[in-house]
């Protein structure tokens, strides 16, 4: 496996942080600290700042993605949003499947494969996250966890397809708790996901796959996260909320 056939992406999910004007005010902190970024920057915004921050980071290295959309691409679905009204807002990527969203909001695997399957037939870049709770890590089951959620995620999806989807290994317990996987859990497991890709669409697809670890990922522990062979970028929450932690991020990725 080797590591620079891919791209490293450090993505921020903002969640359900940040108003308008704070989006524009962060997006436009962050273009000059993030320039020379020697990897992929995404920021991955509430629904509502996401022509907001498309604006303020037009001519930037800066992409701009939603946290969620739905599957059908119109009808009667109450507070839903399409991946194609999406695209049509400036977004180029949509994170499917965050852990706060199976928890939260009664996703599944079979849904976070709809949702998948319409973000990619919309023309989006997927982050698709996976990872296991605190109580299947103790009972030694992360990767029959994560393997299932993976399998059911990229049912229909083609080898071609592979090239638009980022996977986000997340375990539940690092999410918001300020607990960081360990540098090795975190490539024992970035691993494990490049491996069973492999399986499902050969060496090549699985050496290009950009695999990222996200959990409680910060300015002091992303380098030593970011150095293992298959973690190639991080997707962050509460560090993506303030321009320099995100930024010296980006710089941990980038070198
Ligand atoms: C996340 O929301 O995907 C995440 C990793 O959050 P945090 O960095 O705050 O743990």
């Amino acid at each position: 496996m080797n590591k620079a056939k891919r791209a490293a992406v450090i993505a921020g999910n903002w969640k359900m942080n940040k108003s308008r004007a704070e989006a524009k005010a962060l997006v436009e902190e962050l273009r000059p600290l993030v320039e020379n970024a020697g990897c992929g920057v995404v920021v991955c915004t509430p629904y509502l700042d996401i022509e907001t921050a498309v604006k303020a980071a037009e001519g930037s290295n800066i992409k701009v993605g939603a946290q969620n959309c739905h599957w059908a691409d119109h009808g009667a679905f109450t507070g839903e949003i399409p991946a194609e009204m999406l695209r049509e807002a400036g977004a180029e990527y949509v994170i499917i499947g965050h852990s706060e969203r199976r928890q939260y909001f009664g996703e599944t695997d079979e849904t976070v494969n709809k949702r998948t399957r319409a973000a990619l037939d919309a023309g989006l870049r997927v982050i698709l996250c996976c990872g296991e709770l605190l109580g299947e890590r103790q009972q030694n089951i992360m990767e029959e966890v994560v393997g299932r959620q993976i399998k059911v995620a990229l049912l229909g999806v083609s080898k071609e397809e592979m090239k638009n989807i980022i996977i986000a290994y997340e375990p539940v317990w690092a999410i918001g708790t300020g607990v960081t996987a360990t540098a090795d859990q975190a490539e024992e497991a970035c691993a494990f996901i490049r491996g069973l890709i492999a399986k499902l669409y050969g060496k090549e697809t699985a050496e290009a796959t950009t695999v990222q670890y996200g959990g409680s990922m910060n300015a002091k522990n992303a380098g030593e996260l970011l150095s293992k062979e298959d973690v190639d970028g991080g997707l962050i929450g509460g560090a993506s909320l303030k321009a320099p932690d995100f930024a010296a991020i980006v710089a941990a990725a980038g070198k």
